[in-house]
C-alpha cells in the first residue's frame, strides 16, 4: 500500500474544549476508521493531546499536536490552526490563555456596563449564544435582541456596543499575524482554518506574506468546488494544504453530514516543510 491510500483527520475537537470525545472514544474511532494520523485541534486548549498520544501510540496511530486559535482582523473572526506545536512551552500556554481570558473578560465588562445603563443581561446566556465560537460583541448583541432591548443586532451596535457607544469595551485580541508568530515560536505550522466559511479569500495573500504556511482545503463544510478552488490557490502561492472534519460530536471524518477524505501525503508535506525550515535556520 502506498502512503496515498492512508487517510487522516487533522481537525478534531475533544472534551478538552467544546467537543465530547474522551481520549478512549477518539482513539477507538480513529482505529476503527483505519486512520493513519489524527490532529487534536481544541480551541485554545491542549489538555487532550498527551492522553490521546499515549493511547494512539499503542495502536499505531500518529497524533499531531495542534490547536485552533481565534484571531480577529477588521472585525472578522479568523480561525488559525497550528500543527506540530510544542504546546508544553509555558510562554506559549500563557499567551494562549491570556487572549482566551481577554475575550471572556470583555464580555463580562460589556454586560456590567449595560447593567449600569439599566439593561440587564445574563452573562451565562451570552456565553451560551457564543457556543463553540469565541465570545464577542455579536453574541452580546443577540442577547440584547432576544431580551427585546433592541429591535435587532444592528441597533445593538449603534445604541450600545459600537465604538464610542456607552457599553463599548476596547478589545485586546490576537491578530492573525500574531498567531502565525505564536505558532512558529513553538516550532509549528500555521494554517487558515475553513476559509470557505469565512469567505475572506482576499486576506490569503496578506496572510501568506505574513508567514501563513497553509490552507485548510478539505473541511466538512467546504463544497467540492471550494476544495478545488483552495487547492488551486495553495498551488499558486506555494502554500501547504491540510484538512479535517472539524468534528465536535459526530463521527470522525464527518461533521454534520459533510465527510472529508484527506490523504496522509499532506502530513508528509508538512514534515518536509518543517525540515526545510530547520535547515534554513541551522
Ligand atoms: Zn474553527
Ligand atoms: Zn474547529
Amino acid at each position: 500500500m502506498t502512503s496515498q491510500q492512508y487517510f487522516v483527520d487533522l481537525h478534531i475537537h475533544t472534551a478538552a474544549s467544546d467537543g465530547i470525545f474522551t481520549p478512549q472514544e477518539l482513539v477507538k474511532q480513529a482505529s476503527l476508521k483505519g486512520l493513519k494520523a489524527i490532529a487534536i485541534t481544541d480551541h485554545d486548549a491542549w489538555d487532550a493531546i498527551e492522553p490521546i498520544s499515549s493511547l494512539a501510540f499503542k495502536v499505531g496511530i500518529e497524533v499531531i499536536p495542534g490547536i485552533e486559535l481565534s484571531t480577529n482582523i477588521e472585525g472578522t473572526e479568523i480561525h488559525i490552526l497550528g500543527y506540530f506545536i510544542d504546546y508544553t512551552q509555558s510562554q506559549f500556554q500563557e499567551r494562549v490563555l491570556h487572549f482566551k481570558n481577554a475575550r471572556i473578560e470583555r464580555a463580562h465588562r460589556m454586560v456590567e456596563k449595560l447593567a449600569e445603563l439599566g439593561v440587564r443581561l445574563e452573562i451565562a446566556r451570552v456565553l451560551e449564544i457564543a457556543g463553540s465560537g469565541s465570545v464577542g460583541r455579536p453574541h452580546v448583541a443577540r442577547a440584547l435582541a432576544e431580551e427585546g432591548y433592541v429591535g435587532g443586532t444592528d441597533e445593538a451596535f449603534t445604541r450600545y456596543l459600537g465604538n464610542g457607544c456607552p457599553a463599548y469595551v476596547p478589545k485586546n485580541f490576537l491578530t492573525p499575524r500574531e498567531s502565525f508568530d505564536l505558532v512558529h515560536s513553538v516550532g509549528g505550522l500555521a494554517f487558515f482554518a475553513h476559509p470557505g466559511i469565512e469567505n475572506r479569500d482576499g486576506l490569503i495573500d496578506r496572510f501568506a506574506s505574513q508567514g501563513l504556511d497553509g490552507l485548510e482545503v478539505w473541511h466538512s463544510k467546504h463544497s467540492n468546488s471550494q476544495v478545488k478552488n483552495y487547492l488551486d490557490i495553495a498551488r499558486q502561492k506555494n502554500l501547504l494544504v491540510c484538512g479535517g472534519s472539524d468534528c465536535h460530536s459526530d463521527n470522525l471524518m464527518n461533521n454534520g453530514g459533510g465527510s472529508v477524505k484527506v490523504p496522509y501525503s499532506v502530513v508528509q508535506e508538512m514534515k518536509r516543510r518543517l525540515a526545510n525550515k530547520k535547515e534554513k535556520q541551522a
